[in-house]
């Protein structure tokens, strides 16, 4: 495959000899209609506008104190939101509306932030900018020798700031993948287990994403909001209750962006344990094959999770581990990467739950156990797509 690398700045054309080509280029790209792949969902959920602006302290102006997020609710709903970006000056003034997104251009910037911040306030426009919330996730996310990742593979609100990470996600499952083929350990099923893997969790997470954003965007105002009376008063009370409600799901995620487990994977070996309850809020640290192997505190300072990311880790944790020698030998014999790393820490083996725990070069589970597989080949094997 050749492919034609065009920098825009200076106008040179580089061709470049690949056996394959990661598109990560963006929503907006071309490239997975090229190849023959559609995305699945709604391509436009609400139309919007961020205006961003600098005032230092402009908590300072106003007696509501310091937000990272403000909603301005009206009778007209939730159609404005504040957030704060760098700690000090920085804001993002959403607008939802076609109307908004539609008038980038002329719309009065200065008007919506008085209008947000109650009086005009000094300040300096950095740019309104159109931005489209969607649902959408590709129906395949492999043409060829051709790979989708980031947003060109799914899209989704950023109500719960998901899009780059997944993204990264799929960059760390790809990554060791590729670099398996390239380096010729790597079997047919390793790149196939890409999508198989990736998919699910970008599904479950536009799902997510986009019930975040439709709550608080869609939810009913009161015609009395606004007005300083009794009514008025427990209209704002209980929208306030059902904001911090909502938005608790939005930002307390952990369950969402670190509880995924690949499962099923043909590149994992099961060992039958039953799945953790699915949860959004809360992570459930485990060593389930497909799950991203816990982070814990080694004595030299280090997480567990730097010792993964160049070829396979086996951890051999606690005093009871049995020699890996056998599962070691299986891993030569192929010739794919491993490291075997001992960890007494009992607190750590504890966590890990099994005294033998096999990472992967991407910091998931591939194996575990308390024994050495019957056929440590068949499982080298598996993990390695063959
Ligand atoms: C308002 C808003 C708030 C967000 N907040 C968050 C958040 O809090 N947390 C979070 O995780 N995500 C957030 N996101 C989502 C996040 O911005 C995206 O998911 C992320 O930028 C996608 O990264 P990407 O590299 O896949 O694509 P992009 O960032 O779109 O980058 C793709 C790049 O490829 C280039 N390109 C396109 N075609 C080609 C080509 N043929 N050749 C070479 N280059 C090409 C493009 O010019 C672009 O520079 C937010 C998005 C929005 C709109």
């Amino acid at each position: 495959m050749i492919a034609t690398v065009h920098d825009l700045a200076t106008n040179e054309r580089q061709r470049i000899s690949a056996d394959y080509l990661v598109a990560c280029c963006g929503g907006a790209s071309s490239i997975p209609k090229s190849l023959g792949i559609e995305m699945h969902g709604t391509p436009a959920l609400e139309y919007n506008l961020n205006i961003f602006f600098r005032t230092p302290e402009l908590w300072s102006y106003h007696d509501k104190g310091k937000a990272a997020l403000h909603f301005f609710v009206d009778p007209q709903g939730i159609w404005r939101t504040l957030v704060q970006l760098d700690g000090r000056e920085l804001w993002r003034l959403s607008l939802n509306g076609k109307e908004y997104f539609d008038n980038a251009e002329t719309v009065d910037a200065s008007a919506f932030i008085a209008g947000v911040v109650g009086k005009p306030v000094p300040h300096q426009v950095v740019s309104a900018l159109r931005w489209v919330a969607r649902d959408l996730v590709a129906d395949k996310y492999q043409g060829g020798r051709v790979f989708l990742a980031g947003d060109a593979a799914h899209q989704n609100t950023p109500s719960g700031g998901f899009g780059l990470n997944t993204g990264m996600g799929d960059a760390a499952n790809l990554g060791w993948k590729l670099a398996a083929a390239v380096a010729g350990w790597g079997g047919d099923i390793l790149l196939r287990s890409y999508e198989i893997e990736r998919k699910p969790v970008a599904e479950r997470i536009v799902k997510q994403a986009t019930g975040n954003f439709m709550r608080d965007r869609r939810r009913p105002s009161h015609p009395e909001i606004a007005e300083d009376s009794a009514e008025g008063a427990r209209a704002r009370r209980e929208m306030g209750e059902a904001i911090i409600a909502s938005q608790s799901k939005v930002y307390l995620t952990d369950g969402t962006a670190l509880g995924y487990v690949y499962d099923p994977s043909p590149v994992c070996w099961s060992d039958g344990s039953p799945p953790a309850p699915d949860s959004i809020m809360d992570y459930r640290p485990t060593t389930r094959p497909g799950a991203r192997a816990p982070h814990a505190w080694l004595a030299d300072g280090r997480s567990t999770l730097d010792l993964f990311g160049r070829g396979f880790v086996l951890l051999r944790l606690g005093d009871a581990a049995p020699d890996p020698g056998a599962l070691a030998a299986a891993f030569t014999g192929r010739n794919v990467p491993l490291t075997v790393v001992p960890i007494a820490d009992p607190r750590i083996r504890e966590l890990y739950e099994r005294s033998l725990v096999l990472v992967r070069p991407d910091g998931h589970v591939a194996w575990r156990g308390d024994a050495m597989p019957d056929d440590p080949l068949a499982v080298v094997d598996c993990i390695r797509g063959a």
